[in-house]
């Protein structure tokens, strides 16, 4: 019986593993793969305060992880299934059997949204990627797609730009939705060029990617595009499928939280990228880390008189 339950070990969960564990609570962190989260895959960081020059991303997590192991915080490599949390006592189901706890933070954050269409499932991991640092050193002089107009489309695209020949920036919209600061980095690298207004309708290839359709939803025009990969981030989705029935979810998917991250069930809370937020980005996600788990640590304090 664990005092703390934290799913998820990107940096929300193990922002709020670093608190719990300090302030004496019994903490477990329960992982799928491995810790750090969207953050490790990011190449490089320049918004996260206290690195001046950048870090990244997996060197961060890193620290993270470092910081959190060394105040007493446990691990396990293991997936959450589902979840009952009915009773007092929280009951996680993983894939390696049951878990109980006092109280539960989730921080299972998002994954990559995909673009369903012909050819993506196929191709993926054959020239479909949606990780620029763990596949970019694969397009050395090849020609990639990246698909999307936000931040991470633009600062992918920037470095992919450091092995392909030559990177399509293809957006559906007439304008990027990306800072003014990395759309000016991405109109001056000469090696990207961008297309807008324009969908990936269908991922080509044989054993690999070779083509990709693109449409022109102006002009409606369609042709077929000669490619070596497809780079793919149009924003992400909330990994809270083990959750449904048992505690409130928007429309989209994200956990609905109220004053200091409480969800729907009393001694349950969320942080990061998995609930109903304004910004989701590793600064934020560290502020939710820290008051999920001194809201956990109060809610366990009047549990026990
Ligand atoms: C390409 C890219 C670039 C980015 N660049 C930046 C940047 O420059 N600056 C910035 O501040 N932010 C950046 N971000 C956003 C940032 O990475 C996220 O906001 C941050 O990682 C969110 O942290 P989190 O802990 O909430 O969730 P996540 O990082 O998503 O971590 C959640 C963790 O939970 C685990 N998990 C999921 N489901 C389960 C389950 N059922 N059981 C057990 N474990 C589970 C996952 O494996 C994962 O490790 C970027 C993101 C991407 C994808």
């Amino acid at each position: 019986m664990y005092d703390v339950v934290i799913l998820g070990g990107g940096p929300a969960g193990l922002t709020a593993a670093l608190y719990t564990a300090r302030a004496g609570m019994k903490t477990l962190v329960l992982e799928k793969t491995m810790p750090g989260g969207q953050a490790a895959l990011t190449e490089w960081i320049e918004n996260y305060p206290g690195f001046p020059q950048g870090i990244s991303g997996p060197e961060l997590m890193q620290k993270f992880m470092e910081q959190a192991t060394k105040v007493g915080a446990e691990f396990k490599t293991e997936e959450v299934t589902s979840v009952d949390f009915s009773g007092t006592v929280k009951k996680l189901t993983t894939n390696n059997g049951e878990i109980e706890a006092s109280t539960v933070i989730v921080a299972t954050g998002a994954q990559a949204r995909k673009l369903a269409v012909l050819g993506e499932e196929k191709f993926t991991g054959r020239g479909v990627s949606y990780c620029a640092t763990c596949d970019g050193a694969f397009f050395k002089d090849k020609k990639v797609a990246v698909v999307g107009g936000g931040d991470s489309a633009v600062e992918e695209a920037i470095f992919l730009t450091k092995f392909a020949s030559e990177v399509l920036l293809i957006h559906r919209r007439d304008e990027l939705r990306a800072t003014k600061i990395l759309q000016e980095r991405a109109f001056k690298n000469p090696k990207i060029k961008l297309i807008f207004d324009t969908v990936v309708e269908e991922i080509k290839g044989e054993s690999a990617v070779t083509h990709a359709i693109l449409h022109n939803k102006k002009t409606e025009e369609k042709r077929e595009e000669k490619l070596d990969g497809v780079f793919v981030f149009v924003g992400t989705v909330p990994n809270t499928e083990f959750l449904e029935g048992a505690i409130e979810l928007t429309s989209l998917g994200y956990i609905t939280t109220h004053s200091y991250l409480k969800t729907s069930v009393p001694g349950v809370f969320a942080a990061g990228d998995v609930r109903e937020t304004y910004l989701r980005q590793v600064s934020t996600a560290v502020g939710d880390g820290a008051t999920a788990a001194m809201a956990a640590e109060h809610y366990l304090a009047e549990l026990n008189g």
